[in-house]
């Protein structure tokens, strides 16, 4: 590869969902990028991840795949946890107010489609095994089907390998942590019974089960049982299953023809840092936590549309100075919020000590959440309630979710499917010019006086009460170049 080619070349390692959805936005944004893939291509249908958040929806909304997601699954309006607390997502701000029950294959074959149509370069079986950079560039070592080892080069690598990172490990971040599920198990199986929700989940003693319906006949078990906490390669059958689902439940379902039975442990981890110099890591890369309250794939995925557009304004040449760093300011919170309460559902779930027994008591007592807390624990679920750090002094928007506002065109993630920035201005304004490539520019559909710089994530850049041009100018050179 010669230096040119190489200066406006990104490598993403890994075709997850993350690692997908990165690609399909670079390629979108017309940046050349190849994605390295270990294994063989075939997405497998057993799948991880079965549910997909609000904010999520959201994000591929703004690519035009949400409506064509939702027809893979079911929604559900209201989580329940510990017998009486609930969630009620249909109270949620935003365009999808549930959380869809679909499998992660089904996200996963979206993204790749649209990666693919967008011109990204597969390279599968080949799994990177070493890595060097300098200021220019970064050189891959990879491994080919043969065995034989090829050196890849690009202007940035982003590591979207997974739990066991090898492109964490090669920049020398460690990923400490602990284990919080010491043995779980997954089963993909049929029911001779249909369970009355979408989503049921209960402990009961010492065994916790919740089973979800994919839509298709089929149903995802997870449970497990205290007392027989086990590594994960000893062997499971149904009847293990079903014995710890009874418990749980008090049905089994008449569960039979166990497509997948399988043991696991979850880990809390997260690296200290999601960039080293011209590399990045993005989603299990960087961040890994307990299953419960279904954040792992939505978390990837909000990395993923954080970082393309930044970093295909740096290989595109206009990302202001300091643009890539705030990848890491702005996710890294993140990733420790959802780490804390995911972790927090699981020790409540588990608890064994009185004081957390007792806890856990009083928020089933109380049955419901309310106010603020209610708000707090709807916006961390579903993915809408985070916002960035903004600057001091910025107008009080700056930094937060935009949610699907009226627009006289159309509405805002309609916008944003052009993956550039969307400024919502009172006035007619005319600065759009040679930032076409980066800048849609629309009107309010109502009379609203407020000036909004919207980012291709969907998060307010700027933001004034009626400027003049002149200040909004200023704002689109400050961040548009
Ligand atoms: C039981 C279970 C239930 C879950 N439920 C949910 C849920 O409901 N909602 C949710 O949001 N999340 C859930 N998750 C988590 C979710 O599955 C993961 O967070 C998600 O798959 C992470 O996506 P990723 O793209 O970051 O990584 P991965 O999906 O792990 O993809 C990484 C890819 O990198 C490849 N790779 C690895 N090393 C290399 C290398 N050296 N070179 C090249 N390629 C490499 C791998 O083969 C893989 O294809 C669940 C997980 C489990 C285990």
């Amino acid at each position: 590869m010669n230096g040119t080619a190489t200066h406006r070349t990104v490598i993403v390692v890994g075709s997850g969902p993350t690692g997908l959805l990165l690609a399909g936005d670079l390629a979108t944004a017309g940046v050349p990028v190849t994605l390295l893939e270990k294994r063989p291509h075939k997405i497998s249908n057993l799948s991880r991840a079965f549910g997909v958040h609000a904010r999520t929806l959201e994000q591929l909304d703004a690519r035009g795949l949400a409506d064509r997601l939702l027809a893979t699954g079911d929604t559900i309006t209201g989580l329940r946890a510990f017998d009486r607390l609930t969630l009620d997502l249909g109270t949620l701000e935003s365009r999808f107010p549930f959380l869809l029950i679909t499998p992660q294959y089904e996200v996963e074959r979206l993204l790749e489609r649209r990666a693919r149509e967008a011109g990204v370069e597969f390279a599968y079986e080949s799994e990177v095994v070493g890595l060097r950079q300098d200021a220019d560039g970064v050189e891959l070592e990879v491994r080919g089907a043969d065995g034989t080892v090829a050196v890849r080069r690009a202007a940035y690598v982003v590591g979207a390998d997974g739990h066991h990172s090898a492109v964490r490990r090669a920049i020398g971040l460690d990923f400490p942590g602990v284990s919080v599920i010491k043995s779980l198990f997954l089963a993909d199986v049929r029911l001779t019974e249909r369970p009355e929700d979408v989503l049921t989940v209960n402990g009961a003693g010492d065994c916790f089960a919740m089973i979800a319906s994919f839509g298709d006949g089929w149903y995802r078990v997870m449970g497990w049982n205290r007392r027989h906490e086990v590594p994960d390669d000893v062997p499971i059958d149904l009847d293990e299953v079903k014995d710890v689902t009874r418990r749980a439940l008090g049905t089994d379902y008449g569960m039979h023809d166990a497509r997948w039975l399988s043991r696991f442990h979850s880990d809390e981890r997260q690296a200290p840092r999601y960039r080293v110099g011209r590399v990045f890591l993005a989603g299990d890369a960087a961040h890994i936590h307990s299953p419960a309250g279904g954040q792992g794939m939505n978390t990837g995925l909000q990395d993923a549309a954080n970082l393309s557009w930044k970093l295909a304004a740096a290989v595109q040449g206009w990302a202001p100075e300091g643009l890539l760093g705030t990848y890491e300011t702005e996710r890294h919170p993140v990733g420790r919020a959802v780490l804390r309460s995911s972790g927090g559902l699981v020790r409540l779930a588990r608890a064994q000590s009185p004081a957390l027994r007792a806890v856990r008591a009083l928020v089933s007592a109380v049955g419901n959440l309310v106010g603020p807390a209610r708000r707090k624990a709807l916006g961390q679920i579903s993915g809408i309630g985070y916002r960035y750090p903004a600057p001091r002094g910025a107008h009080r928007l700056t930094g937060t979710r935009v949610p699907d506002v009226a627009l006289k065109g159309g509405r805002l993630y309609e916008a944003l499917r052009g993956g550039r920035f969307v400024l919502i201005a009172p006035e007619a304004y005319e600065g759009q010019g040679a930032r076409e490539d980066r800048l849609t520019v629309e009107r309010w559909a109502s009379d609203r006086r407020t000036a909004l710089l919207v980012r291709p994530d969907g998060y307010v850049a700027w933001a004034a009460e009626s400027p003049d041009a002149a200040a909004v100018e200023r704002a689109l050179t400050a961040h548009l170049g």
